[in-house]
């Protein structure tokens, strides 16, 4: 009995023990279910509390990138972008550097136009050459003062009165001269002349003006003037006849180491000028040593007397 006693009080005391250890799993369990979503719960709030933070940054980020970009663009708004204007240098080639292997002969004629004026602008198409024409005041001539603009001749002015008395009697009077002929020829055919020849030329010998002063003129109206290196002699008295017009502006055209410039008129008295130039023209345009052009501002100026050796009156 003892023994079934004792055997039993060590059931007990296992069962007992037993059920005391799953009490104490039991209790543990209950505490770790407890504490768990507290911990998950923990974990979970500083974890979103950590992404907030790293959300606030990267919000923070792409606000300064905003900003920047926002003020990149509003200095690019404001920016004031100058008005670019490039500045080209106009280069003009002289007629010396477009014909560099060419002797250039400029054919020009005075006091016109007249009866042979268009004499004259035909064998100069027939030629296809162009010529400069400094010109009078002539009533009832509009038609060849337009001819030479419009065929492709240069325009030049050279007096209203052709009076040499009259015209350089005082810088007034000379004044007066310029801007009549100035005038008249720019009424006719809206041309504003650039190209001036003194009547005599500028080293004439009939003028008391003050040359400086009739240069200054001339400038102030953007003229200039040009003389002559090759005369025809077509003016003389008594005149020339065509060959030795022709042989003067030949002979003249070959002195020259540079450039020719001649003097020819087309005068309604001059017609051996006419029909020398037929003759001159054949010479030069079968010659490959020349060329003809009319005065342009790419023309040197062939100039007998010019301001800085110039003493004031003329000599
Ligand atoms: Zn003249």
């Amino acid at each position: 009995m003892a023994e079934e006693k004792e055997e039993l009080l060590k059931y007990y005391e296992y069962r007992k023990k037993r059920v005391k250890r799953l009490k104490t799993v039991l209790c543990v369990f209950a505490v770790l279910l407890l504490l768990c979503p507290s911990v998950v719960s923990v974990y979970s709030v500083t974890r979103m509390a950590k992404l907030e933070q790293r959300i606030d940054n990267l919000q923070n980020q792409i606000d300064s990138i905003n900003t920047s970009t926002m003020k990149a663009d509003a200095v690019a708004d404001n920016l004031v972008i100058p008005d670019y204007t490039p500045i080209y240098k106009e280069v003009k080639l002289s007629d010396e550097q477009r014909y560099p292997d060419k002797k250039l002969v400029y054919l020009t004629f005075d006091d016109g136009p007249s009866k042979y004026t268009d004499e004259i602008l035909d064998i100069l198409e027939e030629y296809d050459v162009k010529a400069t024409f400094f010109v009078l005041a002539k009533e009832d001539m509009d038609e060849r003062y337009q001819r030479i603009v419009s065929e492709g001749h240069t325009l030049g002015i050279h007096s209203y009165t052709h009076k040499y008395d009259e015209i350089y009697s005082s810088l007034d009077n000379f004044t007066t001269d310029v801007n009549n002929v100035y005038s008249f020829v720019f009424d006719i055919t809206g041309v504003e002349p650039r190209f001036y020849r003194f009547p005599g030329g500028s080293s004439n010998k009939v003028s008391g003006v003050n040359k400086n002063d009739m240069f200054d003129l001339l400038t102030s109206k953007k003229l200039t003037y040009y003389d002559w290196n090759v005369s025809s002699g077509d003016a003389v008295a008594g005149g020339l006849s065509s060959s030795q017009i022709y042989s003067n502006v030949i002979n003249g055209i070959n002195s020259q180491e540079e450039s020719a410039v001649v003097l020819m008129h087309d005068a309604a008295d001059k017609h051996s000028t006419v029909t020398a130039l037929s003759n001159i023209l054949e010479y030069i345009c079968n010659d490959d040593r020349y060329i003809c052009l009319p005065i342009t501002d790419t023309t040197t100026p062939v100039m007998h007397v010019i301001k800085e050796e110039s003493n004031g009156i003329f000599q």
